[in-house]
């Protein structure tokens, strides 16, 4: 395999063609729809038309290509796990490498694509919410870069929680807004980001960060997150020349999965597995997998139908994973159609099982995966080795995992780094009395 090869024609120079369009009422299936406030329809409609035109415009994809290729490093490589694969004893591992661009993972592809619409709308001004803070660090750097006032609102629990992406999109010129509302978490903050939306509707576009919510938001996140998976088929042609066996992706909202899964989907031998937060159990609270399981149900909140975690009433469940990514109650409306049709299978890995990825990743690869990617890694991990070894696994590692110091270092209850926990600490506060 020659190096140049692995370079040219790996990126989707057109704009793709989208198979996973929704009914005329944004419904896929069973799951989608828009149930938003009525000032909000036209905010909806002038969106929907806009994905329409982009769609079909190959300038809006060049540009796109072109942010991406000049800002983010796409394309991402796809990695052959050699030593990870040898270790495990079955399918032959490769890596996608969203770890790698711009904030350290997918979800650039998302916000570059909408920080173009927006400019095409003629907009001011960016809203989004944020739960970890990972789509609002990522809307953050892409509003600085394209000259947008910035507000991101986040539940005050996570602001509290998240103090370091909390830090730079201050640093960056995005403004933080703490919501005081219902837990004080992602669900309260995309509320107030919708509230926010429908009194500033004529200079504010909302960015929305995942392929959830009403119509067409799942749609046009899931197509533009499309560029991933294209990538990987074309790469795995090159440097495997065939399709792989089985693709993973991890799912919190499900805008990762959709991406890489769109590069295989219709090829009947290649199986689509999703994989969700298995958290500390199967209790309700204990986790966050709403269609493995079993335990989501149909539902309709925050504009939207699909599968949420909630009691007999319709309310909410609280929901628990290691990785605060996949913590989401909702799940992309596209994915839950896409298992309820055996089109995709829908997968958990624990926390502690998550942990295990992790370590197994660093040994015998050098890389650091996030606590999301790392869900789907575990899956792998665990179905590999029954896999015979001329089979391919391919696995999105969606991001990178420094951004989980904390939790990492504590998972592996290391000493030095609690004491240097401390001093810093210390450092603060002497400076502070200074
Ligand atoms: C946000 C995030 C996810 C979960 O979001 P999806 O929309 O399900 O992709 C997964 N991995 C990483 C690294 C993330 O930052």
């Amino acid at each position: 395999m020659r190096v140049s090869d692995l370079i040219s024609g790996v990126l989707p120079l057109e704009p793709p063609k989208f198979p996973l369009l929704p009914d005329s009422r944004g419904y896929f299936g069973a799951f989608g729809g828009t149930y938003v406030p009525e000032i909000l329809i036209p905010n909806l409609q002038q969106l929907s038309k806009t994905f329409d035109q982009i769609r079909n415009d190959p300038t809006f994809w060049q540009d796109y290509l072109h942010e991406l290729v000049t800002f983010s490093g796409r394309p991402t490589p796809v990695t052959y796990a050699k030593n990870l694969s040898k270790t495990l004893g079955g399918a032959q591992i490769y890596l996608k490498r969203e770890d790698l661009g711009q904030t350290g993972a997918h979800k650039v592809n998302n916000v570059i694509g909408q920080g173009l619409i927006a400019r095409r709308l003629g907009k001011k001004r960016i809203i989004a919410e944020t739960g970890a803070g990972q789509h609002g660090m990522a809307t953050a750097t892409m509003a600085a870069r394209f000259g947008f006032e910035c507000t991101v609102y986040m539940g005050e629990e996570d602001v509290e929680r998240q103090r370091p992406n909390v830090f730079w999109m201050e640093r960056l010129g995005t403004r933080v807004v703490a919501v005081k509302d219902g837990t004080r978490t992602l669900k309260d903050a995309i509320n107030e980001a919708m509230r926010d939306w429908s009194t500033n509707h004529e200079d504010t576009y909302y960015a929305l960060g995942t392929a959830c919510g009403p119509h067409p938001f799942p749609a046009l996140v899931a197509w533009l997150q499309s560029i991933c998976g294209l990538e990987a088929r074309a790469q795995l042609q090159i440097m495997l020349g065939k399709m792989p066996d089985r693709v993973y992706a991890c799912v919190g909202g499900g805008s990762n999965a959709l991406g890489i899964f769109q590069g295989f989907i219709g090829s009947q031998q290649v199986q689509l597995v999703g994989v969700e937060a298995g958290g500390r159990g199967t209790k309700p609270g204990e986790h966050a997998s709403r269609i493995a399981g079993g335990a989501g149900t149909p539902g309709i909140a925050q504009g939207y139908e699909t599968i949420f975690l909630q009691n007999s009433d319709g309310q909410m469940i609280d929901t628990h994973s290691v990785a605060a990514g996949l913590d989401y109650v909702g799940v992309s409306p596209i994915l839950a159609d896409l298992s309820s049709k055996g089109l995709v299978k829908m997968d958990r890995a624990s926390d502690a099982e998550v942990v295990g990825a992790i370590k197994l990743l660093m040994a015998t690869e050098g890389i650091i995966p996030a606590l999301e990617s790392s869900h789907a890694l575990a899956a792998a991990f665990r179905d590999a080795p029954s896999m015979k070894t001329d089979q391919a696994i391919l696995v999105n590692v969606s991001g990178r995992g420094d951004k989980d110091i904390f939790t990492i270092a504590s998972a592996f209850d290391d000493d030095s780094w609690k004491r240097f926990l401390k001093k810093k600490a210390e450092e603060g506060s002497g400076s502070l009395k200074a």
